[in-house]
Parts: structure tokens; C-alpha cells; sequence
């Protein structure tokens, strides 16, 4: 069962990030957000807060939270501003708990202290061009050289892509399908440049850029885990990395909700504030019952994670609720506000724009409706053939 109390542990998360992000990101988000520009340097700072190494063991430089810890976090990174959240949940759980997952001592020490310190930024480049959620159709290719590997590709759509000291590229290493291994490159190695940065809808505070790899040789011990086991680990890594993108629009839509609310209350028409039209005060009601499901299920995920490793359907289920959800919520916080709430002086339009982003990173919501179904039939031994996502 889930404990619906938060801990201590948590209420000081959620206040403490909160009131960060309060006095160092809310100022500056409209010029950031106006101009597409990532704020690399608060990752610093937000090291200092634990932000950036939140499940990472502290042995490792981390703040060795839960993922009920770390949701609460990210709910309250994103609840103020969501591309920043994107970013540290993208650094925490995609490139940095990668390694802390599949890395060896060597890898840990060169790699995982810094990027848990917020020394690093971390990046996790496995789409291109001709493979999203078919993830295994890849093409970006390592070929051993000796103690070297040579790679060569293009990757798309990689949050860092730019900025990161360290990438986790994914690149084919055999003939068959899943022969996929996963490299840390650093920043600076020959071979590897970011291409073109990526200009967007919403998060643009969170930077995206394609990956160019051309005739990249990266020594052997870069090489994380075993040749071919590449694949697995990238559906482990998403696994964990659901649970945060959940969080994500969990935040974002309490941040549309908080703001709709409060404008219910001031705005009047016809003599009186418009949230006492029953029309309003059903939609606000609607809005937070709707964040308090989603809120549920992915407390639910975050415990499935921690008691089992591994959150599977429940990380699935939360991420395609909740964020389907913050696509309905951020809509209805635009509605709330009337012409105001499409002027970019309020702050709704860009949790909008924001939110769209939700249901197409870490895996589409078609994706996450397939791996749910398959999970349900393989409960009664039924076993459909293996479907690909990112
Ligand atoms: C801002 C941003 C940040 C990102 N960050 C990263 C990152 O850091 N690292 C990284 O590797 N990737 C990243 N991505 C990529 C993201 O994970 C992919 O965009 C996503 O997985 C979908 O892949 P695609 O864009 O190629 O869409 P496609 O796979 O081409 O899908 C197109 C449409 O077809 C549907 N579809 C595909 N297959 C099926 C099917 N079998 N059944 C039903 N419908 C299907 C999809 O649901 C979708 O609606 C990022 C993307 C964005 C926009």
C-alpha cells in the first residue's frame, strides 16, 4: 500500500526546492523562456541542493533518495517551472542513473561523482532521425578497433545534447536487432559536436539538440556493461525515468491549477468573481481531482520502484495518466483565464505549451498503452510479440 502522508523527509524536499526555485528560476523565467535559453549554470547550485544526484547513493556524491523522495522533487521543480524540471529529470534519470545502474568502480569514480555533484551535466542520446519509439532500429554503429571502438552516427532530440560534459550514446554492435551497446563519451572527444539545437514549442528552458558522431574513437573501458546488453539496459533506464516524466506533469499541471484558481477569484464579469459561476468552479474542481489521481498513481510507481526495482506497468500508467492529464488541465487553465490566458503575460500559455511536450518524450503515450497491454496479458500467460519504445 502507498502511504498518502508525506514524510518529513519529503515535506522538506517539496519546501526546500520550492522555495529555490522560487527565488532563483522564477524571475527569470519569461526572459528565459523568451529567449530558448538553458541555464546550465544553475546546475551547480542545484548540485549543492542534492537536485542533481537524487537517487545516486552518497557514497557516489548523491543525496540517496527514493524515488518517492525524488518525485516529490521534480513535482516541485515543475510546479514553477517545467523545463528545468525536464532537464533534472532527464540528467537524474536518464544519463546519470545509468551509470550509477550499469557502470563499473572506474566509471562511477570518473563519471557519476561529477555528474551527481551537479559538477556535470549528463545527457542520454538514443533516438534518431528513423528510430523514436521503434528504439532498436538504430543505426548509429560502433566498430571495434583493437582496445578502441569507432562510432558514427546521427542522434536527434537529445535534452543536453550541447551542454553535457558526459553522453550516453546508444550505437549497433552486431548484426542482429538488439545488438545494441551503450558508450559514455566525453565532452571534447574528438569526433564528437552537438549539431543543430532545437527550437520549440514548450521547455525551451531545456536544452535539445541532435548528436554527431563521426568516426568517434572512444576507448574500450568507456564501454558500459557488456557488448549487445545495451537495449536492456535503455528499457531499465526508462523504466525509472517514467516515474519522473509522471512527476513532471503532476507539477505542471498544479502550477496551470494554482494560477487558474487564484484568477478565478479575482477576475469578475457580471458583478461577481468568476469562479462562483458554477461553469468555473466545476472545471477548477475537476482540474485538482484529476492532479490528485495522477499524483496517486504515481506515488504508486515511485513504491514500485523502490520496493522492486523495477515499476513496469505502474511506471507506464503513471506517466501516460499523468500526462494526458496535464494536456487537459494546462488546456482548462487557458480556458479559465479567457483572451488573458493566450496572452504570454500570464503564465498559463507556457505550462500549455509545456505540458504538450509529456506525452511524447520517454515514450509515446501509444507506446506506454502497448507496454501496459502487453504487461496485463503476460498476467494471464499470454506473451504478444516483443514490442521496441523509447
Ligand atoms: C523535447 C524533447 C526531448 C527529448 N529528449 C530525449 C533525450 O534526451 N534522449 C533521447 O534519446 N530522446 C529524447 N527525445 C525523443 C523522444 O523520446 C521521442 O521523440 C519519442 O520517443 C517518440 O519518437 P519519435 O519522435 O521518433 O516519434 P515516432 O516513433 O516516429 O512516432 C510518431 C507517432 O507514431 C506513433 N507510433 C509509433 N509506433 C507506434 C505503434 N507501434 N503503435 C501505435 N502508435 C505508434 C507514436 O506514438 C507517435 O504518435 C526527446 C524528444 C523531445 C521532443
Amino acid at each position: 500500500m502507498v502511504n498518502f502522508q508525506l514524510s518529513e523527509r519529503q515535506q522538506l524536499i517539496r519546501e526546500t526546492v520550492r522555495k529555490f526555485a522560487q527565488q532563483a528560476i522564477a524571475p527569470k523565467i519569461a526572459e528565459w523562456d523568451d529567449q530558448e535559453y538553458f541555464p546550465a549554470e544553475l546546475f551547480r547550485e542545484m548540485g549543492k541542493l542534492g537536485l542533481t544526484g537524487l537517487t545516486v547513493p552518497e557514497e557516489w556524491g548523491g543525496a540517496g533518495l527514493t524515488y518517492l523522495d525524488m518525485v516529490e522533487a521534480i513535482m516541485a521543480l515543475a510546479e514553477i517551472e517545467p523545463g528545468i524540471a525536464l532537464s533534472i529529470a532527464a540528467h537524474n534519470s536518464l544519463a546519470t542513473n545509468h551509470i550509477n545502474l550499469f557502470g563499473s568502480t572506474h566509471q562511477k569514480q570518473r563519471w557519476l561523482i561529477p555528474l551527481a555533484k551537479g559538477e556535470w551535466i549528463g545527457a542520454w542520446a538514443l533516438t534518431e532521425p528513423d528510430s523514436g519509439s521503434d528504439a532498436a532500429s538504430l543505426r548509429t554503429r560502433a566498430t571495434r578497433k583493437g582496445n578502441t571502438w569507432i562510432l558514427n552516427g546521427t542522434k536527434i532530440f537529445t535534452t543536453h545534447g550541447k551542454s553535457a560534459d558526459l553522453i550516453i550514446v546508444f550505437a549497433r554492435t552486431g548484426n542482429n536487432k538488439y545488438d545494441i551497446t551503450a558508450f559514455g563519451i566525453e565532452r571534447g572527444t574528438p569526433g564528437l559536436r552537438p549539431g543543430r539545437k532545437e527550437r520549440k514549442l514548450g521547455m525551451r528552458t531545456s536544452e535539445t539538440t541532435e548528436v554527431i558522431l563521426e568516426n568517434c574513437e572512444v576507448p574500450d573501458e568507456w564501454r558500459i556493461g557488456k557488448i549487445g546488453e545495451g537495449f536492456q539496459q535503455a528499457m531499465e533506464v526508462l523504466d525509472g525515468g517514467r516515474i519522473g516524466i509522471a512527476a513532471l506533469a503532476v507539477g505542471t499541471a498544479l502550477g496551470a491549477y494554482h494560477h487558474a484558481r487564484q484568477y478565478a477569484t479575482e477576475r469578475q464579469q457580471f458583478g461577481k468573481p468568476i469562479g462562483l459561476f458554477q461553469g468555473i468552479a466545476f472545471q477548477l474542481a475537476d482540474m485538482y481531482t484529476e492532479i490528485e489521481v495522477a499524483r496517486l498513481l504515481t506515488y504508486r510507481a515511485a513504491r514500485e520502484k523502490d520496493e522492486k526495482g523495477y515499476a513496469g506497468k505502474w511506471a507506464s500508467m503513471a506517466k501516460l495518466y499523468a500526462s494526458e492529464m496535464a494536456l487537459r488541465v494546462t488546456s482548462a487553465a487557458i480556458q479559465i483565464h479567457g483572451g488573458y490566458g493566450f496572452i504570454r503575460e500570464y503564465p498559463v500559455e507556457k505550462f500549455y505549451r509545456d505540458a504538450r511536450l509529456l506525452t511524447i518524450g520517454e515514450g509515446t503515450s501509444e507506446i506506454q498503452r502497448l507496454i501496459i497491454a502487453k504487461a496485463l496479458l503476460k498476467e494471464i500467460g499470454y506473451s504478444p510479440s516483443p514490442t521496441t519504445q523509447s
